[in-house]
């Protein structure tokens, strides 16, 4: 066998995901990535990023659902408790199943407790409660913003947003000094959960001497800002994220560094991709969920599939036999489950497979099933929907690879896709890979950012069951 007719058969016999910057234009992938990039600048909260979701819809035209003629093509929004939003477009007539495309808008983060507000020793600090799997140290000595609600006994609620913007001040969780930190019988001090405390004050209210006039000032600070009172934090959703802009990364520019990717990625592409989408295949939901890193228990979590009771309103405002179409559109309907994946870090190779890991810049990835330790809890999407995936992105020149979450029985990761699986949907979990998942700067390639939105846009624009 001569050395081309070798190499023509391997090209021919072999599969080897491709390089995702092949082919693609640099000045519109740029341009793609600096929209992306202010859009998680602003949107680090579940809430904000339903506020600035609805921003983009209402300029395309898109209007509250309950606004919507459902007789005639529906182009409109569903927020749901204001930590989740759905977007539909829905042509006039629904004949089969739709085309979903599902991802979830909260991230790890740090929560502050119900009652955070305490003094010691000449520092006011605030209690916390994490939110999701975090590594603890990485949220020490960086600095964070507190972004939330607070409710007040009234029922007003009251915004706060103070980090983000660079003339705010900051809070910092303070590690101890490498000095004090050389106990014999210890390599390292084990970072527990109450050690999250969070630096917010150091000056008194009175220069007597009383207990507690540092807190008793921060107290009368928030007052004066906001017209709360420590009461009002029972109930109160804040939380701490890093207070660091998005940063395109590397002396080529070919990476984003950001907080919260881990899913905002798949959100801001699947809400691109709909915004974009000249026309759709089939009718068209895009849904954001809240809770996922907590296991998508809660009203706001994909096992309360929301979005759904829309759809029932609109198919029995056209009369339309709608317990018959309900299963006809359950049975028929495919859905995206957009979430990260994990992408090989060099130095920390020993915990992939190589050969079903996904590598970062070789495009979207393709995952048949999470779960851990013998795919328990993964959906384990049919090989029949796997193919039609397959054969959508190969259709439309989409970079992607297959990818498992590290090896056989070391780790694993679940996914919003079980709850669509259990309705009786098609479902399979796609979307990029990123180094450093769950840290306060995670990295992405800007061409697997780009290779998914165009994904999500050829999924909506020729998708058929
Ligand atoms: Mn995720
Ligand atoms: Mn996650």
């Amino acid at each position: 066998m001569s050395k081309k007719e070798y190499e023509d058969l391997k090209k021919k016999f072999e599969f080897l995901p491709r390089n995702a910057w092949k082919g693609l234009n640099e000045g519109v992938v740029n341009k793609f990535s600096s929209e992306y990039m202010s859009f998680l600048s602003k949107g680090k909260t579940e809430r904000i990023v339903v506020e600035e979701t609805v921003k983009l819809l209402e300029k395309a035209g898109y209007v509250p659902i309950e606004k919507a003629d459902f007789k005639n093509e529906v182009k409109a929004y569903k927020v749901y408790r204001s930590k989740t939003v759905a977007v539909y477009r829905i042509p006039k007539k629904i004949e089969k199943g739709f085309n979903v495309i599902a991802s979830h808008i909260d991230s790890p983060r740090i929560d502050l407790k119900p009652r955070p507000v305490y003094e010691d020793t000449g520092i006011a600090l605030a209690k916390t409660h994490y939110y999701g799997g975090i590594k603890k140290y990485q949220w020490f000595n960086i600095p964070l913003a507190m972004i939330g609600v607070v409710v007040k006994e009234s029922g007003e609620s009251v915004k706060i947003n103070v980090g983000n913007d660079p003339k705010d001040p900051v809070f910092v969780i303070s590690d101890l000094l490498p000095h004090l930190e050389n106990d014999p019988n210890k390599k390292l001090r084990d970072i527990n959960g109450e050690m999250l405390n969070l630096i917010i004050g150091s000056k008194p209210i009175t220069f007597d001497k009383i207990d507690s006039s540092i807190k008793l000032n921060v107290l009368k600070v928030l007052n004066e800002k906001y017209g709360i009172v420590e009461e009002d934090l029972t109930s109160a959703e804040l939380e701490l994220v890093p207070a660091t802009e998005p940063r395109e990364m590397g002396f080529d520019r070919s990476m984003i560094a950001a907080y919260g990717q881990d899913d905002r990625i798949c959100a801001y592409t699947s809400l691109k991709a709909i915004l974009d989408a000249k026309s759709i295949s089939r009718p068209t939901v895009v849904v954001f969920f809240d809770k996922e890193e907590i296991g998508s228990d809660g009203s706001t979590g994909a096992k309360n599939q929301f979005w759904i009771l829309p759809i029932k309103k609109v198919l029995s405002a056209r009369n339309q036999d709608f317990s018959l179409l309900l299963e006809d559109f359950i049975e028929n309907t495919a859905v995206l489950s957009s979430d990260v994946s994990a992408a090989v870090n060099p130095t920390f190779k020993e915990v992939h497979e190589m050969n079903n890991a996904a590598l970062l810049g070789h495009g979207i990835v393709l995952t048949k099933y999470t779960g851990s330790r013998g795919k328990f809890g993964a959906n384990d999407a049919d090989a029949e929907f796997v193919g039609k995936i397959r054969r959508l992105f190969n259709d439309n020149k989409i970079a992607w690879q297959p990818g498992e979450l590290g090896k056989v029985d070391i780790g694993g990761g679940g996914t919003v896709s079980k709850y669509f699986a259990e309705e009786g949907m098609h479902v399979i979990d796609t979307g990029p890979a990123l180094l450093g998942m769950h840290s306060p700067y995670e990295i992405v390639s800007k061409a697997d950012l780009y290779h998914s939105y165009l994904a999500y846009k050829a999924f909506i624009e020729k998708f058929e069951m």
